[in-house]
């Protein structure tokens, strides 16, 4: 009996094995599709500093010291 998971971006069961290359995805697009969510932000964790260029422009800023 082979192990069997669920694609996380289309729900499709496939089987743990090397017929299925990208597992736990069931496909390639599938894989691309759930990189493409975090790299766009949609995962994002909550509270992490947006725009750290800020943060560094703030503490170089000679008025400051
Ligand atoms: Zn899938």
């Amino acid at each position: 009996m082979k192990a069997k998971v669920k694609c996380p971006t289309c729900q499709k069961e496939i089987e743990w094995s090397p017929l299925f290359p990208y597992r736990p995805f069931c496909s390639e697009r599938c894989k691309l599709i759930d990189l493409g969510a975090w790299a766009s932000g949609e995962f994002a964790i909550a509270g992490e500093p947006a725009t750290p260029l800020d943060e560094h422009y703030q503490t170089e800023d000679p008025k400051l010291h």
